[in-house]
């Protein structure tokens, strides 16, 4: 068994989860929630390992449930995320698998801001740590809440190594002319102002996925990957390489999301400091906390938003016309920039889940060879699967993504040197 640990810290929480990577298993994953809040919460969920049967494949899985052995959950004080690891450490002698039996030989940390510094996963020292925090001027909500995480891991297991991956270093090809914002070169150069892109390990993992599904060499391919979660963007990749991806210097930039607006002229925020006395902090919760989908029609859930349209809401109506207006400008703009795409992919909560939303991303592109198959979009089947007609040019498919995979690859692509 070669188990790695892949860890997602948040300012007030952490996700985990333990894999197997000789068979890519997931064996146990949790949540560590309300640190440093009155009363914490913990969740351990202990996967069971499909059993051999007697021709020697993989019992026949049906959905999760087979594998899903136990689920506890325990709510008490955790002040920090130091004391977060020490619940998760008693989650896994209580719950198993046992760390003493099978330690992993990694831990895989998610980061979201690497700047211009960080273009693949990379060992944790001290000297990374501090680059880490000093990016944190780039992304205040997330790189501290990242790097609190590591340093707790690190107590934890101090023995092992520990790797960082980071949300933007897939985006490290993108070329000047897709990076630069046209501003003042130099104050752009000394704040470091210029589009970072994000969502990189899902892009990553999903176009890689897409070719092997396909059987087709990675470096012939023109994808187009659309992340369609709560954050949402899309990324044009040619040949493996992120070539354009619509999140810009921060994730705020590009596609309507949950509750975030996406692009937007940037004189609108002047207007409103002017006339509404808003202030930057005010303007950034507007922007990044009530706008998207949440500002437009009331929630940032777009089951919710669908369910509206049926009933006929107006609003909900426009909210959902306005989002696939944008997916659509994007999609035409990465057909330009990339001339033409052999495959378009759709991936997480919105992207895996809405044929509907799939479908009118799509509808208006039969003249670049798009075409749709109905049915195939429509069909309840989980796992990666083709949607378009079998006469279409372009290959559509839906991958669901795996980020935790794609870390715990990663780790174990530099640990294991
Ligand atoms: P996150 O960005 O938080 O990781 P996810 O990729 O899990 O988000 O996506 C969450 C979103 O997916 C939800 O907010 C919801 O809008 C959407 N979603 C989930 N299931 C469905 C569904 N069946 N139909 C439409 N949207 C869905």
């Amino acid at each position: 068994m070669t188990p790695v640990l892949v860890i997602n810290s948040g300012s007030s929480s952490f996700k985990y989860q333990l894999i197997d990577m000789d068979s890519e298993a997931i064996l146990a994953s949790g949540l560590v929630e309300r640190i440093g809040e009155g009363l914490g919460a913990a969740e351990h969920t202990v996967y069971a390992r499909p059993e051999p049967t007697a021709t020697g494949a993989a019992g026949e899985p049906s959905g999760m449930a087979t594998f899903l052995d136990a689920k506890r959950t325990r709510e008490l004080p955790i002040p920090d995320h130091t004391a977060g690891f020490g619940v998760m450490l008693d989650a896994f002698a209580a719950g198993g698998p046992s760390l003493e039996a099978n330690p992993p030989i990694a831990v895989g940390h998610r980061v979201v801001h690497g700047g211009a510094r960080f273009f693949e996963p990379t060992l944790i020292t001290p000297l990374v740590e501090i680059n880490i925090d000093e990016l944190g001027v780039l992304a205040p909500l997330h790189n501290p809440a990242n790097l609190a995480g590591i340093r707790a891991a690190r107590q934890a297991f101090p023995d092992v190594p520990h790797v960082a991956v980071f949300d933007t270093a897939f985006h490290q090809t993108l070329a000047p002319a897709a990076y630069t914002y046209a501003i003042d070169d130099a104050l752009a150069a000394s704040h470091r102002i210029r589009r970072y892109g994000f969502h990189g390990t899902s892009h990553k993992f999903v176009s890689e996925a897409a070719a092997a599904f396909l059987g087709r060499p990675l470096a012939e391919l023109k994808q187009i990957v659309f992340h369609l979660g709560n954050g949402a963007s899309v990324t044009a990749v040619d040949g493996g390489r992120s070539v354009d991806t619509s999140m810009g210097f921060t994730p705020l930039e590009g596609l309507v999301m949950g509750t975030r607006s996406g692009d937007i002229d940037p004189a609108v925020l002047f207007h409103l400091a002017r006339r509404e006395g808003m202030t930057i902090d005010d303007l950034d919760d507007l922007l990044n906390k009530r706008s998207g989908m949440l500002g437009l029609a009331g929630s940032n859930d777009l089951r919710d938003i669908r369910a509206a349209v049926e009933r006929g809401d107006p609003r909900a109506q426009l909210a959902f016309e306005v989002y696939v207006h944008r997916l659509r400008s994007y999609a035409g703009a990465y057909l330009a920039q990339l001339g033409g795409a052999d495959v378009i992919s759709f991936t997480a909560g919105v992207g895996e889940n809405a044929p509907l939303v799939r479908a009118r991303a799509l509808e208006t592109l039969g003249f670049a060879g798009v075409e749709i198959d109905r049915a195939r979009n429509e069909s309840p089947d989980r796992g990666i699967r083709v949607i378009s007609t079998d006469a279409s040019k372009v290959t559509v498919l839906v991958v669901p993504t795996d980020e935790e995979l794609e870390i715990a690859r990663q780790t174990l692509g530099v640990a294991g040197r």
